[in-house]
């Protein structure tokens, strides 16, 4: 196989001391038949020992590059950066806890050379993923597609070869709330996948509390539909037409009967339950104004302290 061209490898890591070094050989191993690469270690604020350890491999070997932000910026945007600074015809980004298979990137690096710009890789043991986290991610893909006008593939975590042109479209996003598996099915290119399984953590415990996959999640849905801001006039629309018929029907109550006292449980029903669709809306609302309002002040996706390359 013709290979003059670079790999870039990107890998954000959150507090991830005992990973780096095992991660480090494997990937090296894998990467010793390819003329050139470049492996970018994102270090997104950690305070362990993650980023001497780091420092300690790079000492050993150049092609290891060092982007320490100045606090926690959070996953997409150390992806982010990693992409920003990356140099090679491809970029792979995979997480540092050995949960992403590095001997994957040989079966990507083919199906890059067949012509596919975008090279998704999709875990096919959802089993191994645990009740809760396999449930919810479920949940949140059928509602993500059947709202947003771009298609997720499920099961595609960040664990992909993208090529230089889609690496320049992706670094021309300025938005603070950063959703990268939305931002690359956005911008198209010829995109495939391949299947993996996916391994135990290494070491350490997943970054990823349920405070943050919640926030991740509604920040993938907010980014890329105004479907939920829809909302309200869609059940504005249905709760008036109901509530025109119930009208009639409370007014043929008082003309027509003498039943005329007895409403008192419907009239709590509906305005408890007017209320809370309005609280919720209200709810929507701020969501999207809250973040017109961050993202209003563009600011940096991150704040570097600490570079070497
Ligand atoms: N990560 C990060 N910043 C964060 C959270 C996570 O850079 O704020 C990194 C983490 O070190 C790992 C990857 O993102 O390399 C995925 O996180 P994790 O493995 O904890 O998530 P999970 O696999 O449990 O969904
Ligand atoms: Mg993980």
């Amino acid at each position: 196989m013709e290979n003059n061209f670079k790999i870039s490898i990107v890998i954000p890591c959150y507090n991830e001391e005992d990973n780096i070094i095992p991660l480090t050989e494997i990937l090296l191993k894998t990467l010793k038949k390819y003329n050139d690469y470049e492996i970018i270690f994102v270090d997104d604020g950690s305070y362990d020992k993650t980023l001497k350890k780091i420092k300690e491999i790079r000492n050993k070997n150049k092609k290891i590059k060092i982007i320490s932000f100045s606090r926690n910026f959070g996953h997409q945007n150390a992806i982010k950066a990693g992409f920003d600074y990356s140099t090679g015809d491809c970029v792979i980004s995979l997480d540092s806890d050995l949960q992403h298979p590095p001997g994957l990137i040989d079966e990507m690096i083919e199906k890059w050379q067949e012509g596919y710009q975008v090279v998704y890789a999709v875990r096919n043991n959802f089993k191994s993923l645990g009740f809760f986290k396999r449930t919810t991610s479920k949940l949140f893909y059928k509602i993500i597609n059947s709202i947003s006008d771009v298609k997720m593939t499920y099961n595609a975590a960040d664990f992909r070869l993208i090529d230089r042109e889609v690496v320049n479209a992706i670094k021309q996003f300025k938005e603070n709330y950063l959703y990268i598996r939305g931002i690359v099915s956005w911008v198209g290119f010829k995109q495939t996948t391949i299947k993996y399984k996916q391994e135990k953590r290494f070491s350490g415990e997943s970054k990823y509390s349920l405070k943050k996959m919640i926030k991740f999640a509604l920040s993938g849905i907010t980014s890329f539909s105004i479907k939920p801001l829809k909302l309200s006039l869609i059940l504005g629309f249905i709760i008036s037409f109901f509530s025109f018929l119930y009208g009639l029907y409370a007014l043929y109550i008082a003309f027509f009967t003498d039943r005329a006292i007895t409403g008192w449980t419907s009239v709590i029903v509906s305005v408890l339950f007017i209320g809370g669709i309005q609280l919720f809306m209200i709810g929507v609302l701020g969501e999207y104004l809250g973040k017109l309002f961050m993202e209003n002040k563009r600011r940096p996706n991150y704040i570097i302290k600490d570079k070497e390359f």
